[in-house]
């Protein structure tokens, strides 16, 4: 038997909006996401709260290696601790270089620190790379490695017994919020996606477990709505992209059409806030678009 532990990063000093998990069995426990480097001194403090350092993790495992998942990856590396992620993970995390140039392209170069902190680089002798569907056991507990593309070509969704951590291609639900799906450039893939959450499904779990955040206990349901979802906002953005109307013109259409949305479905002002610091609806404007325009040049 183990206990999971749902960590609140607290994520720019607001809760519930970036977790970790630490999976505790009979031996050293096991922490799934790192959350960003920002947080850092709030993971450490909850660890210790756990009776933990971070040198005494088995492992970390990581779902993806954007900042907000993978950005503290390299403490536990520096104190030790090997790192388990997607084979296509592994030269961005041990030359983090691209990763962050990719990401100030996105969120721009002032704001990097504050959101997500520094990123260094990890000896590739603590990356672990994990093939689809392989089973990594660690002190005692079994995880399988679901490769699950769509949100991020290289992401994973764990499985431990009747639970998966679903990083972000589970979508994000807040509170009582509907899930919607993260849509962030550059490998939004709407095929690959569904047929992630088909994988998932097939795996009959019990219960889900959201980056963003926490617990799911209706795991069918969650996903197949997740799946209307994301249909409905990529429909919605081809619609703008054939049309030829600009990124620019089509963001605050689309930040309004999705807050609308939230507040249809019961979210109201302030849990709204709460969805756009995990999910900034004006980047799954870029990540769409890009798929629209991939999908229509034959390059998916
Ligand atoms: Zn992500």
């Amino acid at each position: 038997m183990h206990t999971i532990h749902t960590i609140d990063l607290k994520f720019q000093k607001v809760e519930k909006t970036i977790a970790s998990f630490l999976i505790q069995g009979k031996g050293k426990p096991v922490l799934i996401e790192t959350g960003p480097h920002s947080t850092w001194n709030q993971l450490k403090s909850s660890l210790q709260h756990l009776g933990f350092k971070p040198k005494d993790l088995a492992a970390v495992l990581l779902t993806h290696i954007h900042f907000d998942h993978a950005g503290a990856a390299w403490e536990f590396a520096k104190a030790g601790v090997k790192v388990y992620l997607h084979p296509k993970g592994i030269t961005h995390l041990s030359n983090p270089i691209k990763l962050w140039n990719s990401a100030a392209k996105i969120y721009g170069d002032e704001k990097m620190d504050t959101l997500w902190g520094p990123m260094e680089s990890i000896d590739p002798n603590f990356l672990v790379s994990v093939d689809d569907m392989e089973d990594v056991s660690i002190e005692g507990l079994t995880f399988t490695s679901i490769h699950s593309p769509g949100h991020a070509s290289h992401h994973i969704a764990w499985q431990l017994g009747e639970s998966v951590f679903t990083g972000d291609v589970g979508g994000v639900k807040i509170k009582n919020g509907p899930v919607v799906p993260p849509c962030p450039p550059p490998d939004i893939h709407i095929e690959a996606w569904k047929s992630s959450i088909e994988k998932i499904s097939d795996c009959h779990p019990k219960e889900l477990y959201l980056t963003h955040f926490g617990k799911i206990s209706n795991p069918q349901e969650h996903l197949s709505q997740l799946i209307s979802v994301l249909d409905d906002w990529a429909i919605w953005i081809k619609r703008k992209f054939d049309q030829n109307e600009l990124a620019e013109e089509i963001t605050p259409e689309f930040m309004n059409y999705t807050a609308k949305q939230l507040e249809n479905k019961g979210a109201g002002k302030d849990l709204q806030k709460l969805y756009e610091l995990a999910n900034p609806s004006w980047m799954s404007v870029g990540g769409l678009l890009r798929y629209w325009k991939l999908k229509t040049e034959g390059r998916l």
